[in-house]
C-alpha cells in the first residue's frame, strides 16, 4: 500500500488503490478517494477495487444478461456516451488549438469513440 504525503500539513498517510481502472489515465493505479463508499477490498486480499470499477463490472455484466436493448441497460450506456463525447469534443478543441494530445475516450459498455 503506498503512502502519501500531504504537502501542506507534511503528514504522511495511507490509501488503498484500485488497478482496475483506466491504465492510459492511471498508469500507476487510482488512489481511492476516502469518499468512496462502494469502493472495498479484493475476495482474495491482493488489494482493492474503487467503486467506479465496480459499477462498470456490474454494468458489463448487466449487459451480458439483459442485452443491449434493455432499459436499464440503455440507461447506462447513454450516460457512458453522453460522458465521453463531452470529453472527445473538449480534447479535439484542445487538441486543434492548442496542440495538447489528449486521448480519446471510448465508450466502455460499446467500445466506440463518439464526438
Ligand atoms: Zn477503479
Amino acid at each position: 500500500m503506498p503512502i502519501f504525503k500531504d504537502t501542506e500539513t507534511g503528514e504522511t498517510f495511507r490509501v488503498h488503490v484500485c488497478y482496475q481502472c483506466d491504465i492510459d489515465r492511471y498508469p500507476t493505479g487510482k488512489p481511492i478517494d476516502a469518499t468512496d463508499k462502494l469502493a472495498e477490498p479484493l475476495p482474495d486480499g491482493s488489494g482493492w477495487v474503487c467503486g467506479d470499477c465496480k459499477v462498470e463490472e456490474l454494468n458489463k455484466r448487466k449487459l451480458r444478461v439483459l442485452g443491449p436493448q434493455h432499459p436499464d441497460v440503455q440507461a447506462f450506456i447513454t450516460r457512458e456516451e453522453r460522458e465521453v463525447r463531452r470529453w472527445n469534443q473538449y480534447a479535439r478543441r484542445v487538441n486543434k488549438t492548442m496542440n495538447a494530445g489528449l486521448p480519446y475516450k471510448t465508450n466502455r459498455y460499446t467500445g466506440r469513440t463518439p464526438f
